[in-house]
C-alpha cells in the first residue's frame, strides 16, 4: 500500500499547485473541469480511509471553484479539516497564495 504520509504531502502539493494556477476568473467550463477533477480526484484517492473522510467533507462544503481565491481558500480550509483530524496545527488561510503561489514576503 502507499505510504499514507508521503502521499499527502505530494498530493497537497499538487492540489495546491493547481490552487496557485488556476484562472482568477475562470470561465463555466474550467469551473466545471475543476469541480469533476476534484469529484473524481476524492473517489481515486488511494488512501480509502482518507478518500472516505473527504468525500464525507465535500458533500457538507461543495467545491468552490468560483475563482481562484475561492478555490484556494476552499482547498486550505479541507486540508485544515486533515489537520485537525490529525492533530497538526491549522494553517492561517490568509496566506495560502503567500505560501504557495507568491512565495512568503519574510
Ligand atoms: P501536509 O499536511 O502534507 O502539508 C504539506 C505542506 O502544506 C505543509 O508543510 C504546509 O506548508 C502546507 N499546509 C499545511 N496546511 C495547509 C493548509 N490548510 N492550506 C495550505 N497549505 C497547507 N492522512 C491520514 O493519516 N489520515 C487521513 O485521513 C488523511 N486524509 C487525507 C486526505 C487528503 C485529501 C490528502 C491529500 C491527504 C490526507 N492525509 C491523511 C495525509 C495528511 O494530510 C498529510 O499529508 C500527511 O500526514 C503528511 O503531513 P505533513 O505534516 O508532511 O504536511
Amino acid at each position: 500500500p502507499p505510504d499514507v504520509e508521503a502521499l499527502g504531502r505530494s498530493t497537497w502539493t499538487l492540489l495546491h499547485s493547481i490552487a496557485a494556477t488556476y484562472p482568477p476568473a475562470p470561465t463555466p467550463r474550467e469551473q466545471a473541469d475543476l469541480t469533476s477533477f476534484m469529484r473524481l480526484f476524492s473517489k481515486l484517492y488511494p488512501c480509502w480511509v482518507c478518500a472516505e473522510d473527504f468525500q464525507r467533507y465535500m458533500e457538507k462544503r461543495e467545491v468552490r471553484a468560483q475563482s481562484r481565491d475561492a478555490f484556494g481558500t476552499w482547498l486550505c480550509e479541507a486540508h485544515n479539516e486533515v489537520n485537525r483530524k490529525l492533530g497538526k496545527p491549522e494553517f492561517d488561510c490568509g496566506r495560502w497564495e503567500e505560501r504557495w503561489r507568491t512565495g512568503w514576503k519574510d
